[in-house]
């Protein structure tokens, strides 16, 4: 551990990595590489991969093409959205920005683009993305079709910023979707597990350019959830990272400041300092682990670690440890109780894992298929490092994140079907029956898919 300095052990605590999924794009004509997601937890075997040079080759593939075809963006799904037998779309070359409107702080971008390629172009047009996830790897169309989100009582989902975009059909047909025009399609499309038809384009709502100051530091578990409502309240974001087999969690708090840049780069060694830590625990028996982990925290508890820069730069991590993640949401009232009752789970059970867990607040939205449709809504995640299987640990944890009211985040492992979605969203069977009109033959549906949305094979 004496390599490693706190700030970075703080900023990676629990890290996921910035290599893409995909092979590289081939061409329109394509040989059968085997794709996987991030994770490694999905593998298929596709025909082939379509990489159009424009909308309108996409769109002549859609309509000439007959067989099972699946967007993919950049693979960082831990739930099996993507894999098919078919042919994936990458929109690997429809990407950048297109237009911006600096009245309305909107801009339109390729689809395609990953959202760590947004920032600098939007900033140099005085825009910036009012949040982002915890890592910014993600194409702007995948990450919208799950609903992904950052943290925050004032911030909706990424899906519940996008003002319009284009949608290819599987018949080819181009629509432009807001709500002024066709805004039942627009409202399904706005979270649309990539089931609905290829997303081409993008309008964001953004906001003028800020800065973000981030401090860091360790705290109590049990303390920190004390008070979690009222600095959610107070600070523009406010999370927290509970270690398992500890009592410490690694605690985030970020507002907007004017203060200057600072943000100075780190080595690689000290990058990789709590992926080598985590690796070291993971070698202890998991009785043994409580009192070695309090053990390090102690030692590293100090006064918080602090960084400023401009806002996307601040926001979106690099985590290069692979991992598995289950996240579910649950109504804020029932956070903290669940919040426990999985921390308890894991102590009592001697589950097998190092990974923290992460919680935070996001803001409801009345997106059909947003988990905070309806109102704000608690996030827990819990993950698991990639090279285990993650069953024994999710499937205890996961009838907990049931009794507390949770949905399921489209991007993350859960074992829900049709039965229990359907009542977990009132527009479900809505945005099915869009489903079905725009794609009756089902060449979008892969396995998983089909049992999500009730579609038999
Ligand atoms: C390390 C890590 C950290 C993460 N952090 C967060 C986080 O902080 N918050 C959060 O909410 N989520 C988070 N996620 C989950 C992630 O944001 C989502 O799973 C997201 O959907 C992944 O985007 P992607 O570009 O990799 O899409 P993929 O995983 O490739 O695809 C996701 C879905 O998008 C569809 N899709 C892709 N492109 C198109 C298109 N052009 N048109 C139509 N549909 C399309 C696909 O068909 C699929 O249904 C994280 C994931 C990882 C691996």
């Amino acid at each position: 551990m004496n390599r490693i300095t706190r700030r970075r052990w703080l900023r990676n605590a629990f890290s996921a990595g910035a290599t893409l999924a995909l092979a590289p794009s081939l061409g329109a004509a394509t040989r059968a590489t085997p794709w996987r997601n991030w994770s490694g937890g999905h593998v298929a075997q596709p025909a082939g991969r379509f990489v159009p040079e424009s909308e309108a080759a996409l769109a002549e593939f859609l309509a000439q093409s007959t067989g099972q075809i699946r967007p993919v963006g950049s693979g960082h799904s831990f739930s099996p959205l993507v894999p098919t037998d078919g042919h994936l779309i990458v929109l690997d070359r429809l990407t950048g920005m297109i237009d911006h409107d600096a009245a309305s702080n909107h801009a339109t971008f390729h689809a395609g683009t990953r959202l760590g390629d947004m920032g600098a172009p939007l900033e140099a047009v005085g825009q910036a993305m009012i949040n982002l996830p915890d890592i910014d790897r993600q194409t702007l169309a995948g990450a919208t079709a799950t609903a992904t989100h950052g943290t925050g009582l004032a911030f909706n989902t990424l899906s519940a910023y996008v003002a319009g975009l284009r949608l290819v059909t599987v018949t080819g047909d181009v629509l432009d979707l807001d709500v002024n025009n066709r805004p039942d399609v627009f409202a399904a499309a706005r979270v649309g597990l990539g089931a609905l038809g290829v997303v081409t384009r993008i309008r964001m709502q953004n906001r003028p350019v800020y800065r973000l100051r981030e401090r860091t530091w360790f705290q109590r578990t049990e303390e920190v959830l004390e008070g979690f409502d009222q600095k959610a309240a107070a600070h523009r974001h406010f999370e927290m990272f509970p270690l398992t087999h500890s009592d410490y969690a690694i605690v985030l708090e970020i507002d907007e400041t004017d203060a200057p840049v600072a943000n100075p780069p780190v080595s690689p060694e000290e990058d990789a300092g709590f992926d080598n830590q985590m690796r070291e625990w993971y070698g202890l028996p998991v009785a043994e682990r409580r009192a070695a982990i309090n053990a390090t925290v102690e030692q590293m508890i100090g006064p918080p670690s602090e960084v400023v820069d401009v806002s996307y730069k601040v926001l979106a991590n690099v985590r290069n440890y692979r991992f598995n993640e289950m996240e579910y949401s649950v109504p804020i009232a029932a956070g903290a109780d669940g919040l426990r009752e999985v921390l308890r789970t894991i102590q009592e059970r001697a589950i097998d894992v190092v990974f923290p867990l992460e919680y935070r607040y996001i803001k409801g939205d009345d997106l059909w298929l947003s988990m905070f449709s309806g109102g704000d809504r608690a996030a827990i995640s819990i993950h698991q490092d990639a090279r285990f299987d993650y069953r024994p640990y999710f499937d205890v944890i996961e009838p907990i994140f049931w009794k507390y009211g949770g949905r399921p985040h489209w991007g993350k492992v859960n074992n829900l079907g049709h039965a229990e979605l359907t009542k977990l969203y009132p527009r479900f069977e809505e945005f099915r029956a869009i489903r079905e009109t725009l794609d009756p033959k089902g060449r979008l549906l892969n396995d998983h898919l089909r049992r999500q949305l009730g579609v038999p094979a």
